[in-house]
This record gives C-alpha cells, sequence and structure tokens, in this order.
C-alpha cells in the first residue's frame, strides 16, 4: 500500500498497492475523488476526478 497526501485536506490517503492506473480513490477525510494516474515507472500522481455525489465506501 502506498501513501500519498490529499491534494484537498492534505491528510493521508491510501492508495492500495494493486490500485490501477484510472482508478478512483476517495479520500475519507473529506471526501474529494481522485484519480490515480500511475506512470509506467510506478509514480503515483492524482488526478481531480468528477464528484459524484454519493456515498462512497462506508
Ligand atoms: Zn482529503
Amino acid at each position: 500500500m502506498t501513501e500519498n497526501s490529499c491534494p484537498e485536506c492534505v491528510s493521508e490517503l491510501k492508495i492500495p498497492g494493486d490500485a490501477i492506473d484510472g482508478e478512483i480513490v476517495t479520500c475519507a477525510d473529506c471526501g474529494s475523488a481522485w484519480e490515480l494516474d500511475i506512470s509506467s515507472d510506478g509514480t503515483v500522481s492524482l488526478k481531480q476526478a468528477e464528484s459524484v455525489g454519493e456515498d462512497w465506501g462506508e
């Protein structure tokens, strides 16, 4: 598992070790959704995903 900081609230954002490019992770703290952009060398960056306005992963 990789840990990144949520760009929105800077709290810890947990990214599963088997996360795939384009996967959406949601910050448990502020609820922001982020799309994973994983490059071929394994570097993970975050892109803001569209908010769906639903309760994810509760
Ligand atoms: Zn957050």
